[in-house]
């Protein structure tokens, strides 16, 4: 299994406090990375995971929708272990209401996490990574980097937009040595889709539909991570991979 082995790597993972963040977090280190967690609140569970695993891991706080802050995120990621061999663009938020009083604000906090920074952080990770002539670079998309969604314009265009810089990015990037891929999940118990796992006639129509019938959990991403942030994945650039129990073929 050695074309999955991630043993020496090192990989920052945004939003690995929690969640699908959590778990590909995990992921990469049972397959032997090192990881830096970055979050805007502490990654202390996160941490004692991985070191659990015998990995090394280390955690920044730091609010990434805020793009002055990037630049320091990186620096101090290089600092812990010298190098960042894959970049997971996990972090992000979704805002739901109505299109015709989303509001803008709503709209902007979306667009500048999940989109925006996003952008900036494949391009000051990418940055280091082309120096040096490889890396993976995994962001992560949704079923609303296809589908419209209801409720949430802000998220369907970010996302939507993830899965469009990920292309962009492997035009760029892929005679450089690096892969730009995406992970789009589909209905995954997390803290992002609580507000509708509070409804459980929701819950169950979308259950209904799933040909896996039934949601994903964060250990579900794991595999997928691993793919794409190993050498089993060198000649796939631009792609985003649905992780959705069949939601897509549907
Ligand atoms: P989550 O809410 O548990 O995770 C969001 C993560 O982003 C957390 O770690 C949080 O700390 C971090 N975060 C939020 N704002 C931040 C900020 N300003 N600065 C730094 N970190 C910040 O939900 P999740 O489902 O694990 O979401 C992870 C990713 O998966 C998101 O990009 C989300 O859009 C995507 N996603 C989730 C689902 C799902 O069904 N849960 C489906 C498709 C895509």
């Amino acid at each position: 299994m050695s074309l999955f082995d991630l043993t020496g790597k090192v990989a920052l993972v945004t939003g690995a406090n929690a969640g699908l963040g959590q778990g590909m977090a995990i992921g990469l280190a049972e397959a032997g990375a090192d990881v830096v967690c970055v979050s805007y609140i502490a990654s202390d569970e996160t941490v004692e995971l991985i070191k659990a695993t015998g990995r090394r891991a280390e955690q920044i706080v730091a609010d990434l929708s805020k793009p002055e802050v990037l630049e320091d995120v990186v620096t101090k990621a290089l600092a812990f272990f010298g190098r960042i061999d894959i970049l997971v663009n996990n972090a992000g938020i979704i805002r739901r209401a109505p299109a015709v009083e989303h509001s803008w604000k709503d709209f902007d906090d979306v667009i500048d996490l999940n989109l925006k920074t996003v952008f900036y952080l494949s391009q000051l990770v990418g940055r280091h990574m082309i120096e040096r002539g490889s890396g993976k670079i995994i962001s992560v998309a949704s079923m609303l980097s296809y589908q419209g969604g209801i409720n949430v314009p802000g998220y369907t265009a970010s996302k939507h937009g993830v899965a469009g810089i990920t292309k962009a990015l492997a035009n760029e990037w892929a005679s450089k040595g690096l892969q730009i891929n995406a992970i789009a999940p589909g209905y995954m118990k997390t803290n992002n889709t609580a507000p509708i796992l509070e409804n459980e006639q929701r819950t169950q129509s979308i259950t209904d539909r799933i040909p896996a019938a039934r949601w994903g959990l964060p250990e579900d991403v794991k595999g997928p991570v691993v793919f794409l942030a190993s050498s089993a994945s060198d000649y796939l650039n631009g792609h985003t991979i649905n992780v959705d129990g069949g939601w897509m073929a549907r």
